[in-house]
């Protein structure tokens, strides 16, 4: 059934009423979006090719997004560009305003964006509710914040240095954490004086539509945040490719960033990489065995897997191994697969039915490697909506980290346990992966487990389940990507040094 909601907006009289899901409704739902945002108005796309977004949980279409083309990049990054001029010498107190306005309009809609995110990507609405639609409501009032206190020039000598916008930005971004992942770049960039044009994932688009109609609502002037939906490897590389965009700033897969560092090369633009990880957790003999099984059961199966830090590698002692894997196992038989819009769901599903298949390849490799299957499988899981892009929480013990599910980047709930010999040994496994994006270590001894941390080569390291801090910088060592994100070391990606040499 198809439920008609009003939503007022400047998409004008025609397209104001907008069809959607009743978002809790058990009904077929419809998401129709038919226009991109670009200059500040709701234009239709130059080509009428649309893309089916699938719902997680149930497999069913949910709904429709634009396939956009070259030709609409076109438009969006030449208004991007006329914008830039006016955008870039607003003050930072207003743009803070404008980005207070946004945090703001995004609370106002925060439960929509939780269940919509629930659906697009798999993640119990619980849980949406708090990282998918809290962060990046939190993250552009933090950016509010960064912007009225930033130093945006100082004094060198007789220098004057000025940090000035980078210029266009071309922001692509992935279907995990899909607005965080937006916000994170949306947020900064406007905070340093730089438009933008918004690529999302043609897995999860639906959260961008809210943003760029918070964003419209907020006022923000037209060409200062565009959004065009389509397919990668063409209008993501249109953008990558476009000689008027100044920056590329990307989260997704190191096969895609390595792409997209080739063709920017082209035309010389800054490119910001956020890519994949394989992240160790190292559990030393010292440690709370139970918290530290615990803490990296947790962080391995977030978002069912699919998170770039996910602790996948659960680093133990040859000593420990046996109780390791049952507490594992254990903590695995804790997440209850299902439904998630169902408030008691722990684990959601996987976000497409490509990302559910591969990772059941996976599983199927890693028996077939020889490693033990502690819990889990590759089955279809019992319970669940037939239809649904379900895996069950699995468990490998006795893996080599030589084989693929301990060096590749799996995203699925699948936890490697790796037995080692000694703290030596545990920092060299830890280290021998193509990537560096987080890790963990867990100790009795608070300095022991620092200096564990020092050694591993990634961009995040969390000592003994140390929270989450939005304001540290994050990114990776590695193939894990270039750059930082979140903080002021987000907001220092969207700025170039400029010295004015002064006489007096
Ligand atoms: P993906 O690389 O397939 O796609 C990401 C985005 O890039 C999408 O918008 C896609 O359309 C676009 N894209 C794909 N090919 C392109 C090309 N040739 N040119 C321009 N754009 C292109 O990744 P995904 O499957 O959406 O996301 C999962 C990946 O993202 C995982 O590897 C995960 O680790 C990574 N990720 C990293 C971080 C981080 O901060 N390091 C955060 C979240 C996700």
């Amino acid at each position: 059934m198809l439920v008609k909601l009003g939503v007022r907006s400047s998409i004008g009289d025609a397209h104001l009423l907008q069809y959607r899901s009743a978002l809790f409704s058990k009904d077929v739902a419809m998401i129709q979006r038919d226009r991109l945002f670009i200059g500040g108005q709701w234009v239709s796309p130059s080509a009428k090719d649309t893309i089916e977004v699938h719902n997680a949980g149930t497999g069913e279409v949910m709904g429709k997004v634009p396939a956009g083309t070259q030709k609409d990049i076109e438009a969006a990054v030449a208004a991007a560009r006329a914008a830039f001029e006016g955008w870039s010498a607003t003050p930072a107190d207003k743009r803070a305003e404008f980005l207070q306005k946004i945090s703001d309009g995004l609370k106002a809609r925060a439960d929509e964006l939780a269940k919509t995110i629930a659906q697009e990507v798999g993640m119990p609405v619980k849980m949406s509710a708090r990282i998918q639609a809290g962060l990046p409501i939190a993250n552009f009032a933090n950016y509010a914040r960064i912007t009225r206190e930033f130093q945006f020039e100082d004094r060198v000598g007789n220098s004057l240095v000025c940090r000035e916008p980078v210029g266009v930005v071309g922001a692509i971004t992935p279907w995990n954490y899909p607005l965080h992942q937006s916000a994170l770049k949306v947020a900064p960039a406007l905070a340093a004086g730089c438009t933008v044009v918004l690529k999302p994932s043609e897995v999860a688009p639906f959260n961008a539509f809210i943003l760029a109609e918070v964003i419209e609502a907020a006022g923000l002037p037209g060409g200062v945040f565009n959004l065009v939906t389509g397919f990668g490897p063409s209008v993501g590389e249109a953008l990558v490719k476009h000689p008027q965009v100044d920056m590329i700033s990307f989260t997704g897969s190191t096969r895609a960033g390595k792409r997209i560092s080739e063709v920017a090369a082209q035309t010389v633009k800054r490119v910001a990489l956020e890519l994949g990880g394989k992240s160790a957790s190292v559990i030393l003999d010292d440690a709370d065995l139970a918290a530290a099984v615990k803490g990296t059961a947790n962080g391995c199966y977030l978002n069912s897997g699919q998170t770039c830090t996910a602790l996948t590698r659960m680093l133990v002692p040859e000593s420990k191994y046996e109780e390791a894997a049952k507490l594992a196992a254990e903590a695995a038989k804790g997440f209850t697969l299902g439904d998630p819009l169902s408030e008691s769901t722990r684990l959601g599903p996987l976000s497409s039915k490509m990302q559910m298949d591969r990772v059941r390849d996976y599983i199927k490799q890693g028996v077939a490697e020889g490693a033990e299957l502690v819990a889990g499988g590759a089955e279809q899981p019992e319970g669940v909506a037939a239809g649904g892009y379900f895996v069950k929480p699995t468990v490998f013990g006795k893996v080599k980290n030589s084989m693929a599910i301990a060096q590749e980047e799996i995203f699925g709930p699948v936890l490697s346990i790796i037995p080692y010999k000694d703290d030596e040994d545990a920092i060299r496994i830890a280290n021998d992966s193509p990537y560096g994006l987080a890790g963990a270590v867990w100790s009795k001894d608070e300095a022991r487990a620092q200096k564990v941390a020092r050694r591993i080569r990634a961009g995040q390291v969390d000592v003994n389940g140390g929270a989450f801090n939005m304001n540290a910088p994050f990114g990776g060592f590695k193939q894990s990507g270039r750059g930082r994100e979140a903080g002021i070391y987000g907001l220092e990606e969207f700025l170039e040094y400029k010295s004015l040499q002064l006489k007096g």
